[in-house]
């Protein structure tokens, strides 16, 4: 089963408000041209806009794996669970 067929099976309760926030958007703008977490992402929650110059953040997408916090060089995502009874579910596959 390929990763597309597996994440389509993932069910979600979406809040209203981001478990995901960039700390400080000048250091993504201006040391960090890499921007690893845009990569590592698997469902690519991460999204660089060239002409805002800032990251955008689709949180309604995170399966709540952690690698973004971990490859970040900064240490510049604040990151936590979604709120209780929202986010990803894994019960379908
Ligand atoms: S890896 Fe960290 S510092 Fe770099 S663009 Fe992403 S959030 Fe910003
Ligand atoms: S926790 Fe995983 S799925 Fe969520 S934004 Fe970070 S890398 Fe993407």
């Amino acid at each position: 089963m390929r990763l597309e067929d597996k994440l389509f099976l993932n069910r979600y309760r979406v809040d209203s408000e981001s478990h995901l926030a960039i700390k400080d958007p000048d250091t993504c703008r201006g040391r960090c041209p890499d921007r690893p977490c845009i990569y590592v992402c698997p469902v690519g929650v991460y999204e660089w806009l060239e002409k805002e110059g800032r990251l955008a953040v689709g949180y309604e997408a995170c399966v709540e794996c952690g690698a973004c916090r971990i490859i970040c060089p900064f240490d510049n995502i604040a990151w936590r669970y979604p709120r209780g009874g929202y986010g990803v579910s894994y019960k379908y596959g």
